[in-house]
């Protein structure tokens, strides 16, 4: 590639010094170099060295004239294209004119030179040669840009053939787990069976949520909810989550955590997340019985979280590019382990995000591997820190609520009001907006869970409609959908809703959210 603030070189070729002084004083400006060579020897030397706009030589010299240094110049791949000029004393006879176009010339020059005429076409060779430059810069993108493609193109063929693998893998246990469950109900194995189902959809859900997330974040659609948070705390709440995982892989875990708050300004969903997917990867890759130890310090103004594992360990060029999206270790891929190659990827942005920085040590392969995150501690002291929220684990429910669902999934509709029966709330199923409409009205629900995602009338549209209605001005409408955006929520608190949450979700969350309604109501 010709960089374009390279100058311009033009070669001036003749035996007299003074008319080589001469011509440099005539053409010399701006962006251009002016190579002097005293013979054809010497000229052939720099147009080794230069790459040459325009050669303007002599037709007379002693030893190489200037016909015989053109003719070598066409012969030689580098120099054939060099547009030459030549420089000649008096008339040059028809002849002597052919001779010279017939050896590359691209025009004559009589002496004395006309300094106008000669500036305006050494302008052109000028131009021609810096859009020439252009070009090829030009084309030196377009090819970046089309390598760049044909990568990224292949990477989403690697990784849709990876997704659809990943997302069966935890799917065969489901039906199997089903299977079993069906036939005979009540067998032995029938509450590890429910156990592992439900390890296998809590594996899909997180795909899936990754998957989503990692594209929020890069199309910086993710806001971090920032509050003075105890770094332990974060660490705790990851470790409640990854806790079963790390049992059931029989790895031993050591915790080292000081007792002095470190405070930093974050938000803890995010940075759970972080420490969670750390965690995780600690245990998919680290084989049965391994050693996991997460530990936090305070150095300077960072709070170091560093997740270590006793396990497959990462080769040492590998190390950096772990965090780049879709990245995965080769010789990891048993596939047994799933996962999409974004956890990473993901813990990297969020770090980044907070203002930290994320990086992967390891010793080598099957030496285990430490990744560590540094996050600058937060600018309040601890003692103005605000109170931390209050827990949101789940009022006892005292009251059965009406429940109202609506879905034209059948299998969702159905299976929420199983959710709800054992719960020991009461509940109504509907499959479209009209019928929600009516059955609002006679069956004078609690709360309205409501998916958006309907025929004809959608989601937003009925709960629009249910507003206008004196009569549930008040209802706690609940969206459930599978669209979890931000402008997913924006739309749906604009249209009157006064939650929303994400398919699927659990009997917990369930139980917890309308434990939160009935307390709300009763106030
Ligand atoms: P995934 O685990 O879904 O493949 P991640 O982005 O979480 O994707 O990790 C990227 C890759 O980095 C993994 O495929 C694995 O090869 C490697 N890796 C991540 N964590 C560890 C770890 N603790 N030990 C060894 N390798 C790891």
């Amino acid at each position: 590639m010709i960089p374009l603030n390279e100058p311009v070189h033009f070669l001036l070729v003749d035996d007299l010094e003074g008319n080589l002084i001469s011509l440099e004083a005539l053409l010399r400006r701006d962006g251009l170099v002016l190579l002097k060579a005293r013979s054809g020897d010497e000229a052939l030397e720099l147009l080794l060295r230069y790459d040459v706009a325009l050669a303007l030589i002599d037709v007379r010299m002693p030893g190489l004239d200037g016909f015989e240094l053109a003719e070598l110049m066409r012969g030689a791949e580098r120099t054939r294209r060099v547009p030459i000029m030549f420089v000649t004393a008096g008339d040059a006879d028809r002849q002597r004119r052919f001779r010279g176009y017939e050896a590359g010339a691209v025009d004559f020059i009589q002496k004395p030179i006309e300094p106008d005429i000669l500036r305006s076409k050494a302008e052109v060779f000028f131009e021609l040669y810096r859009q020439r430059q252009q070009i090829a810069g030009h084309r030196d993108a377009l090819k970046a840009n089309s390598h760049a493609l044909k990568e990224a193109d292949r990477r989403k063929d690697e990784f849709l053939a990876t997704l659809a693998h990943e997302l069966r893998n935890p799917l065969a246990p489901l039906r199997h787990g089903l299977d079993i469950l069906r036939r005979s109900p009540d067998s032995a194995e029938a509450a590890e069976i429910r156990d592992i189902m439900d390890r296998q959809l809590n594996h899909l859900v997180r795909l899936i949520d990754d998957l989503l997330d990692v594209s929020r974040v890069s199309q910086g659609k993710i806001e971090l909810r920032r509050q003075t948070i105890a770094a332990a705390d974060v660490i705790r709440s990851a470790l409640e989550a990854s806790r079963p995982m790390i049992d059931s892989a029989g790895h031993s875990l050591q915790i080292d955590v000081p007792e002095q708050p470190i405070w930093l300004d974050a938000d803890p969903t995010r940075l759970a997340q972080v420490v969670g997917n750390l965690l995780n990867n600690a245990v998919k890759y680290t084989p049965q019985g391994g050693r996991i130890s997460i530990s936090l310090r305070r150095v300077g103004g960072e709070a170091v979280i560093a997740v270590s594992d006793t396990g497959l360990g990462i080769p040492r060029d590998k190390q950096a590019e772990v965090f780049q999206l879709f990245a995965q270790v080769d010789h990891h891929l048993d596939r047994a382990r799933g996962g999409l190659g974004i956890g990473l990827a993901l813990v990297k942005q969020l770090v980044t995000m907070h203002g930290g920085t994320v990086e992967a040590y390891s010793a080598g392969p099957g030496e285990g591997s430490t990744f560590t995150a540094r996050l600058p501690l937060a600018a309040r002291p601890a003692a103005e820190a605000p109170v931390p929220e209050a827990s949101t684990t789940p009022a006892s429910v005292s009251r059965s609520l009406k429940v109202l669902v609506v879905d034209d999934n059948e299998a969702v509709a159905q299976t929420v009001g199983w959710m709800l029966e054992a719960i020991g709330h009461d509940y109504r199923l509907v499959y479209d907006g009209r019928s929600a409409l009516e059955a609002a009205q006679d069956y004078r629900p609690d709360a309205i869970l409501l998916d958006i995602g309907l025929p004809g009338m959608d989601g937003y549209e009925v709960c629009r409609a249910l507003r206008q209605m004196e009569a549930f001005r008040k209802t706690t409408i609940i969206a459930q959908t599978g669209w979890g955006q931000e402008r997913d929520k924006v739309l749906a608190s604009e249209a009157g809703f006064d939650h929303h949450i994400v398919k699927p979700v659990g009997l917990d969350k369930l139980e917890q959210l309308l434990a939160e309604i009935d307390t709300l109501k009763r106030r």
